[in-house]
């Protein structure tokens, strides 16, 4: 038992220390042990083993005129150690092999071929590819990334937006408990993902905010208290699925007015005529949220009446989300920020309309600032600072979320 918390100490000093060095790039260790208010020894102890096992490297920069005294000046070493996420959508395997720096090195996709699960062809891509292009032994873990609820209480995923095919008899959860032996596993959501990147990739200081991601559905991501709430899973909100009007159009999940059937992008086309026509967009199958904010930065009058009619659909879903959780900070990420600044005053404006007064008045609603695919880096970066151990290989590990 002893054993096992030194290693965890050690752990959690190790990502500690690396986190500072990630942060503060040519940081010396006297200043480390300063930020990290460990001691210069444990400091020094642990700053060798990371140059040792290639995670840093020490550029020795500073102190030239200190003769003799050690070189100081620490860096993360990049295309060093790696993370493989491999994010399924509909029929299709997006494989990306991401250094823990940050930097996507490799990029691949997949067409599932016909009665090929998303399993088998996951490991597919993973051996007959990527371990083909990469130094297989620097792999710290495989991510595995949908959009859908992972259920790990009932060893179940569901997914408005994913079909997953028949796996026989066989569960998917387990299934892929078993299908990369030889390193740790994470299955984690994709809204999840987008959230944690937001989270360490902006410096988010507020301690409870939500994450609203519009891509294929909508998700929601709440941090409470500084922590994700349900992990990396999805399986706490289905944000998309909150009903906003009980006689609205019917949802894929069975009830009626969801947000996900009134505001999803792949709604927008089908609503255009409720308001009028966008005559350049009339011959178009599908309409996305950068079209329609295209047509509002021309002030086509209908796709201003379209954008003020799904700002207050949101405010009304938003406004009882405030009054749940009551968060500081409210990111719509994923694909709408495409709609632009029109859209979002629109959105706050309404809030002062709806909601709980006291609370709604202190929320800062804003667009995420980070590319559509931050997810990615957001899912390597989970799988690092979350479940990756220093000390400790354990290929058997299986997360969800
Ligand atoms: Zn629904």
């Amino acid at each position: 038992m002893k054993l096992v918390n030194q290693q965890l100490i050690k752990d959690t000093n190790m990502k500690h220390l690396y986190s500072s060095i990630y942060l503060n790039p040519g940081i010396s260790r006297a200043n480390l042990a300063k930020q990290t208010k460990l001691s210069k020894t444990t400091v020094s102890t642990l700053v060798d083993e990371l140059i040792e096992r290639e995670f840093i490297f020490d550029s020795g920069c500073k102190n030239s005129d200190s003769i003799g005294r050690k070189p100081n000046c620490l860096h993360i070493r990049q295309n060093s150690y790696f993370v493989v996420v491999l994010h399924w959508e509909e029929n299709m395997i997006y494989t990306h092999l991401i250094d823990i720096a940050g930097t996507v090195i490799l990029r691949e996709s997949y067409q599932l071929k016909e009665n090929e699960t998303y399993i088998s062809a996951s490991k597919v891509c993973l051996y007959q590819s990527m371990l083909k292009k990469s130094n297989p032994h620097r792999i710290l873990g495989i991510c595995v990334v949908v959009s859908a609820m992972i259920d790990a209480a009932h060893s179940e995923v569901y997914s408005t937006t994913l079909s997953l095919p028949s796996m026989g008899s066989e569960n998917i959860i387990d299934a892929l408990r078993y299908a990369f032996p030889e390193y740790p596993v994470a299955f984690l959501e994709d809204t999840a993902c987008y959230a944690y990147a937001e989270k360490v990739y902006t410096n988010i200081t507020e301690k409870n905010f939500a994450f609203i991601n519009f891509s294929r559905g909508i998700g929601a991501t709440l941090f409470i208290e500084g922590n994700m709430v349900g992990k990396a899973s999805g399986a706490f909100t289905q944000f998309g699925h909150y009903s906003i009007d009980p006689n609205g159009p019917l949802c894929v999940c069975g009830n009626n007015g969801c947000l996900e059937a009134l505001i999803s992008e792949s709604q927008l086309k089908k609503r255009i005529p409720e308001f009028g026509n966008i005559p350049s967009l009339t011959h178009q199958d599908f309409v996305t949220f950068q079209d329609l904010g295209k047509a509002a930065t021309f002030r086509d009058p209908t796709a201003l009446k379209i954008l003020q009619q799904i700002a207050w659909e949101l405010a009304l879903a938003l406004g009882n989300l405030i009054c749940v959780v009551n968060p500081s900070l409210i990111i719509l990420g994923g694909k709408i920020p495409a709609l632009g600044d029109y859209f979002l005053d629109e959105v706050r404006k309404d809030l002062t309309k709806t909601g709980f007064r006291k609370m709604v008045d202190s929320v800062t609603v804003q667009y995420s600032t980070l590319q559509t695919d931050s997810f990615l880096n957001g899912a390597m970066k989970y799988f690092f600072d979350i479940h990756y151990c220093f000390t400790k290989e354990n290929p058997a590990a299986f997360f969800i979320g």
